[in-house]
């Protein structure tokens, strides 16, 4: 616990710990109880250099954009008014720049001897190239390089959670499963970097006739499965029919001779409450893709539970 032995933070003596401070390569600086500088060391000083000269006697308004990044108030007031002990990531946009950074924070409560909180010590850490370089990282971890639809792995991910929270409230869960018509040929026709143009197509349209909540994946391929949350099997039905229809009704033009006119066959199920995992489901929509193979393709099949 910090304890000051004043009433106020002003003229505080730091001097004899400055030079450590400046030189620690982290943001240092002390904050009063209306959130005002009254320390900050050499490095948060040079931040804002240029605009303000120094942040002494600034608050955060005046140097962040806090209209977008307000994690840095709502932990200086679980400091301030708590006596919350913090360790955080925050993102701040520089007012004066727009630059977005991204700091590990440690922000701790600072007590005069009656016990009373008289401001913050706080200690953030620039973490934006690796918090980048993260988040690249999760992307490249559920992301299909070729469409930038979720991966196999990661659609089965999210398949697990909607599944269980559909049972728990007792909510419908819809699937679609697509796979394109005869690829191969397309494929011997035109060759494979054709081909994932196609599938590229074929994606893109899908994905742009769902809603936010619905989750596209490729999970093979030349398959497509769509998650769709509380959402009937009517209404699950629509949508694929949606999508065949205007997959259908599209000619590809390129660097090639012609027209390439994809097709596909669509297989529809929806979440029985006598399923035990979400294999069940997957294994009816895949049946009932199988069935619009057989049928003659280019069509939609339903195959529910009853
Ligand atoms: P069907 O109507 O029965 O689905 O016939 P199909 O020819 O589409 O048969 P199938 O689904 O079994 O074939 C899929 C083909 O997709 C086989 C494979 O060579 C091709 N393929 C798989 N992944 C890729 C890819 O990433 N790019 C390209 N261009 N082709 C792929
Ligand atoms: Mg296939
Ligand atoms: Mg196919």
């Amino acid at each position: 616990m910090i304890t000051i032995n004043k009433e106020v933070l002003e003229g505080i003596d730091l001097d004899l710990c400055q030079l450590m401070l400046n030189d620690i390569g982290a943001y240092v600086f002390v904050k009063d109880v209306n959130k005002r500088y009254v320390y900050a060391n050499e490095l948060a000083e040079e931040l804002f250099k240029d605009h303000f000269g120094s942040i002494i006697g600034l608050a955060d308004n005046e140097l962040f954009d806090l209209s977008v990044s307000s994690d840095m108030q709502r932990n200086d007031d679980k400091v301030l008014k708590f006596g919350v002990h913090i360790k955080e990531t925050e993102v701040n946009i520089i007012k004066a720049t727009g630059e977005k950074r991204v700091y590990i924070s440690v922000k701790k409560p600072i007590y005069n001897i009656n016990n009373d909180i008289v401001g913050l010590l706080g200690v953030s850490t620039d973490i934006t190239e690796q918090h980048t370089l993260q988040q690249e990282l999760k992307r490249q971890a559920t992301t299909d390089y070729l469409t930038g639809l979720y991966n196999r792995r990661f659609f089965f991910e999210l398949t697990e959670k909607s599944f269980s929270e559909s049972i728990r409230h007792k909510r419908p869960l819809s699937l679609i499963m697509i796979d394109i018509d005869f690829f191969k040929k397309i494929n011997d026709k035109y060759g494979h970097p054709i081909g994932d143009i196609i599938i590229e197509f074929v994606a893109t349209k899908a994905g742009s006739l769902l809603r936010k909540e619905d989750a596209i994946a490729r999970v093979g391929g030349e398959e497509f499965a769509i998650l769709l949350p509380s959402t009937d099997i009517n209404a699950a039905e629509l949508i694929a029919k949606k999508i065949r229809t205007s997959i259908d009704e599209s000619s590809i033009e390129g660097e090639w001779k012609g027209f390439i006119e994809p097709k596909v066959s669509v297989g529809v199920s929806i979440i029985s409450p006598e399923d035990k995992e979400f294999y069940s489901l997957y294994n009816r929509a895949d049946k009932a893709l199988y069935q619009a193979k057989k049928d003659g393709r280019n069509t939609v099949r339903i195959m529910t539970n009853e």
